[in-house]
This record gives structure tokens, sequence and C-alpha cells, in this order.
């Protein structure tokens, strides 16, 4: 369902983020991107949601080219994909529900709001007690749970993450990559960036690993370092 032919980004003539990178994802795979920092995960995650823009090669999603489509058709793509930032955009002054409610319209998603969504997703993360809490008044770990509701909202095919357990005590970095594995279990296709070696290292699952802008490992079932 995804596919990578030959992909770069050169941010400028002195800096390649990424280099020939080549993968194929299936539908309901879960893959880890590890790599050191400045490795090019982050960047690689852009181009996959059309953030930043490939400077060669191809991605394809299901049959669109993403490199071709047009600025004004991105809310197609974005409605077939979850995104959990790293800085997860939230405004600190709004509830959880109007700041779910606030992105879907900022996306363009034409998706209505409906309150019973937006608590179905929040009892999904256990959330469902916070809906009317200010985003300021949550732990990193709660508005994070709210980012995955956000994400799962409009039951995408495809949910990308970067380094979502950062910042995060051990315990509530279990809960989050618990409800990835949740999601994941509906073949629902994850994608992410991380550093947590010993969760990649426990549930082994495909691992992509990239240096400096190479992708230097495609392994199923493949633990956080290749030298471990
Ligand atoms: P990672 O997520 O693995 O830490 P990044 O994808 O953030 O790596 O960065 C890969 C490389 O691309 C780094 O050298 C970084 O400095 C560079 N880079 C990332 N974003 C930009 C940008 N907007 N402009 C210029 N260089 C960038
Ligand atoms: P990440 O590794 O998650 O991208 P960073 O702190 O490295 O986090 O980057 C934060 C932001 O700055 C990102 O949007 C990234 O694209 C951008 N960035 C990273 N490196 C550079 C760079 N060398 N020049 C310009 N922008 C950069």
């Amino acid at each position: 369902m995804i596919s990578l032919r030959n992909v770069s980004k050169e941010f400028n003539s002195k800096n390649m983020a990424l280099t020939g990178i080549n993968f194929d994802a299936k539908q309901g795979e879960f893959i880890y991107v590890v790599g050191p920092s400045g490795a090019g995960k982050s960047t690689l995650l852009k181009l996959l949601c059309r953030e930043e823009q490939l400077t060669g090669g191809s991605i394809i999603m299901g049959n669109t080219r993403l490199e071709k489509i047009k600025t004004r058709s991105l809310y197609k793509l974005r409605r077939q994909l979850g995104i959990v930032l790293q800085t997860d955009l939230f405004i600190p002054y709004y509830s959880v529900f109007e700041n779910i409610r606030y992105c879907l319209e900022a996306v363009g998603s034409g998706t209505f709001a409906d309150e019973k969504r937006v608590q179905a997703v929040l009892k999904e993360v256990g959330m469902a007690e916070y809906k009317d809490s200010y985003l300021n008044e949550l732990s990193i770990g709660q508005q994070k749970k709210v980012a995955i509701a956000r994400a799962i909202i409009n039951n995408p095919p495809i949910i990308l993450a970067d380094e979502p357990t950062a910042n995060l005590d051990a315990k509530s970095a279990l809960e989050i990559m618990k409800l990835f594995f949740k999601i994941n279990r509906t073949k629902t296709t994850v994608i992410m960036a991380t550093h947590d070696s010993t969760m990649v290292n426990t549930v082994r699952r495909r691992v992509l690993e990239l240096q400096n802008g190479y992708l230097i490992r495609d392994e199923e079932n493949g633990g956080f370092s290749s030298i471990a």
C-alpha cells in the first residue's frame, strides 16, 4: 500500500537528509524507524504526510503518487493518515473536546466531529473523563493520548508517529505503546520513529534503520541495533 522508490530529500546542497530510500509497506504492518539523531527519521515521516516534499524518487500510497498531489488536494491524503508528531499542536486554553473538533475542521477533513465519536475515541485511549479538561491541565502522557485520539478519529488506514514516547516515564510510555499495538491489531498500518530500544527489542516488529539519510537495515522482527 506504500512504496518508496529511490526517495531522496535534499534540504540544501550540503545536506542530504535522505538518499535513495526504497521500501514497501503492506496494509497492517507495524514498522519501527530507528537510527541516531539526525539520521532522517522525522524527515521520512514528513515526506509520507507531504509536510515536506521529496526532491528525488517517488512515494506511492494506494494508487496516488504523493509528489504529484496538488497542495489544494492535500486534505484527501491527510484524511487517509493519522499523524502523531513530536510536538503535537494543541490550543492550551481549549478543552480536549474543542481541540479535537478544531483540528478536524482545520484539516478540512469534512468530518463532522460529533460529540459521540469524540467521546468514543477518547474512551479508546482511556481519556473519556477528560473531555472537558484544558490541554494545559494534562500531563505529557495524557496529551499524547489526546493526540492519538485525534489521529484515529477518522479511522485512517495509516498512522505515522514521531517518537511518541519521548519525554515520558516508563509507565506512560508503555501505555502509549500498547495503544499503538491495539490500533495496529485492527489492520491499521503503523510507522513509528522511536528511540525506545527496550520496546523495539521486546515487542519485535519490522525495523527500518536509518543512518546519515541511508536505509542501512530493513529487518523483520529486528532488534533496535544491528550490533546487539
Ligand atoms: P531525525 O528525525 O532522525 O533526528 P531529521 O529527519 O530530523 O533526523 O534530520 C535529518 C537531517 O536533515 C539532519 O541533518 C537535519 O539537520 C536535516 N534537516 C531536517 N529538517 C531540516 C530542515 N527543515 N532544513 C534543513 N535541514 C533539515
Ligand atoms: P526532529 O528531529 O523531530 O525533526 P528537531 O529538533 O531536529 O526535531 O527539528 C525541529 C524542526 O526543525 C523540524 O521541523 C525540522 O524539520 C527542523 N530542522 C531540523 N534540522 C534543521 C536544520 N538543520 N535547518 C533547518 N531546520 C531544521
